[in-house]
């Protein structure tokens, strides 16, 4: 029996683990929802540009500028009709003569397919068409063209028709915008009547006429496999252009026959090249102007060569882009410092670079779409990295700031306390004092360090709750005691300002927890009431039960605040305008700390206030249901 090598279910720990997850948190201060968000839009705005028509004319250009020269054939040839054949048999109205002589002159060399590039669909001259159908009939593999036009197909004429081995169209891709041509349609259908590509069918003549065997994705003739999926009605293929080529003319061969030699075997393409007579001339990617009798020849060449361009299928472009996006999401996610820049620009170059040696290669993958999918991404998310750290940055910054400030006004507090005791202490050593004044000041002394020791114990007390590391007292204590003794210390402050505090209802209620945060809670708030309210003014303070709490609540008729400042006021270091312009001193961090209390407490703040009328803040606390007040020492 084999040994059981599963680990048991309950040792496996589930993954992310917690500690993962915390750790995780901890590198990426700022939010990942945000950060998702942006970089998924732009990611969505790069890869969907890269199916847009500006997207294709952008890839078109940039195709033009890897595109490089073509290996020539030796498999066919160009025989032109030029300027110079037209002149010697009295122009194009004896074009039928002119074909009728080059099949003549092509005859004995014996080519494998002759694919000729004109119509032939207007009646002509009698005894011009028989001349000419009788070179037909001696052509082998006699490839005849026909276009699309309104009406259906545009045929040669049926008394040519006969000799053809097959028709192929001559149709130019008319997608082309630019009157650059960069694909034929392999396959096009016109009135229910499809047709396949001179080029095309001059291959199939020339292989011997096999089938032509189809397949949604490819075309397959003599073995050799065409990557031309069809789309609608049409397969486009791109063709492959050689650079400048010398054809030979019927007028040559005219001439010296002899010089036929060259089209033994081959598969020849005749066809207009005067450029006051060809209807159609193209500009090829390497900005050449060729006649639509060379565009055929390249497209047979194309094939016969094998050497395709073949696209990248829609759904593997899209992954691909997709990849690239959430490449540069993971780069300034988990790497904020140069090398996520330069791992960002190796992202960028790579995106740029890549379709290039693609198409160097002969796939044909969509340039926009990868420079789009790389350059939105990777600017948003830098972007994004850097403003967000950044604010992040002044914000503890400014945090930084006003906790020094704090300290300095906590010290600041301390000095009164510390001076009283100096102060006595020397006194007392200097002077003999009479033993009242000894004991007075000796009283002072107690008194004042004690408060001191109390402002330090509240300080680091407040501090350590706010980090987290210290365990609330749970005494029972009656909040009506908590309350008069607050009132009694602000009355002192109160009267300065000749402010006057009423004590409403104080209900018998007991809590559990820490009596002297929660003092420090409610003196913060009736200091803050007389400080933030003008002199002469009353304040009022209660503390009512309702259900199962204590609503413990101070009342003023200060300068209020508005409802952004309702929502801010609780946050450390928080300080409102109007408050600073009081020249009251503060450091912003009191409530912050009331409100702790009261939630470490299991309590809540609610604060009513109306700019210029005054404010109610009230703290929420659950009551001990366990304690009697009678339990509570008096
Ligand atoms: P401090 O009073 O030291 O500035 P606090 O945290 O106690 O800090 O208060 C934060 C801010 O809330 C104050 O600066 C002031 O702008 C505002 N505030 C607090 N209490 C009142 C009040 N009773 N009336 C108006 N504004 C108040």
């Amino acid at each position: 029996m084999g040994r059981c090598r599963d680990v048991p279910t309950k040792l496996r720990k589930p993954w992310p683990t917690k500690d993962f997850l915390a750790k995780f948190r901890r590198s990426t201060p700022w939010p990942l929802g945000g950060y998702l968000a942006v970089v998924s839009i732009s990611a969505l705005v790069g890869v969907t540009a890269g199916w847009t028509a500006f997207a294709a004319r952008i890839d078109n250009y940039a195709y033009d500028f890897f595109s490089s020269p073509a290996q020539p054939t030796s498999q066919s040839a160009v025989l032109a009709i030029d300027e110079e054949t037209l002149k010697r048999f009295g122009g194009m109205r004896y074009i039928r003569t002119i074909l009728a002589r080059a099949l003549d002159l092509l005859a004995p060399v014996e080519p494998r397919a002759v694919a000729v590039d004109v119509i032939l669909a207007d009646e002509g001259d009698t005894i011009e068409n028989a001349r000419l159908e009788e070179a037909m009939s001696r052509t082998r593999g006699l490839v005849l063209p026909c276009d699309t036009v309104r009406a259906g197909w545009e045929d040669p004429l049926p008394r040519f028709r006969r000799y053809a081995s097959a028709f192929g169209h001559i149709h130019a891709d008319e997608d082309s915008s630019d009157g650059v041509i960069r694909k034929i349609q392999l396959e096009m259908v016109a009135h229910d009547d499809r047709r396949w590509a001179l080029g095309l069918v001059a291959y199939q003549c020339f292989r011997g006429r096999p089938p032509i065997l189809e397949s949604p994705d490819d075309i397959e003739v003599a073995g050799r496999r065409i990557p031309a999926a069809r789309a609608g009605d049409n397969r486009p293929m791109r063709i492959r252009f050689p650079g400048p080529e010398n054809s030979l003319t019927v007028a040559d061969l005219d001439r010296d026959p002899a010089k036929a030699v060259v089209f033994r075997d081959k598969a020849v393409f005749l066809g207009i090249t005067a450029l006051t007579a060809a209807r159609d001339r193209w500009t090829t990617p390497l900005k050449l102007s060729i006649p639509g009798v060379e565009v055929h020849r390249n497209v047979f060449d194309t094939i016969a060569r094998g050497e395709f361009l073949t696209p990248v299928p829609d759904l593997t472009v899209l992954c691909a882009c997709l990849a690239i996006a959430i490449a540069a999401a993971a780069i300034f996610w988990f790497r904020g410092d140069w090398i996520a820049y330069f791992l960002g620009g190796l992202l960028l170059v790579a995106s740029h670079s890549i379709p290039a040696m693609l198409f160097r290669n002969g796939i044909v993958f969509p340039y926009f779409a990868s420079v789009s999918a790389a350059w939105l991404p990777v600017v948003s998310a830098a972007t994004y990295r850097y403003f967000v750290v950044r604010k992040a940055l002044g914000k503890s910054e400014s945090d930084r700031a006003r906790y020094r400030q704090a300290i300095h006004f906590v010290t600041h507090e301390m000095k009164t306390p510390l001076t009283a005791i100096q102060g006595s202490s020397e006194l007392m050593g200097r002077y003999a004092l009479s033993e009242d004044k000894r004991k007075q000041m000796a009283q002072m002394i107690n008194s004042e360090s004690k408060r001191l020791a109390r402002m330090i114990q509240t300080f680091l007390d407040v501090e350590r709750l706010s980090a987290g590391q210290m365990e609330l007292k749970q005494e029972h204590f009656a909040v009506r005691e908590v309350v008069t003794s607050c009132v009694d210390r602000a009355r002192i402050i109160a009267e300065r300002k000749q402010i006057v505090i009423h004590e409403g209802a104080l209900d018998a209620d007991v809590l559990t927890g820490d009596r002297e945060l929660m003092e420090y809670a409610v003196y913060n708030l009736l200091t803050n009431a007389v400080k933030y309210s003008p002199a002469e003014t009353e304040v009022w303070v209660a503390a009512e039960h309702s259900a199962g709490q204590v609503r413990i609540s101070v009342r003023d008729q200060g300068i209020g605040l508005d409802e952004k400042e309702i929502r801010n006021v609780f946050k450390k270091f928080y300080r409102t305008k109007k408050a600073e312009a009081s020249g009251e001193a503060g450091t912003g961090i009191g409530l912050s700390i009331v409100e702790q209390i009261v939630t470490e407490h299991g309590g809540r703040m609610e604060v009513t206030s109306q700019p210029g009328r005054g404010s109610t803040f009230t703290m929420i606390l659950p009551v001990s249901a366990d304690a009697a007040v009678d339990a509570v020492p008096a």
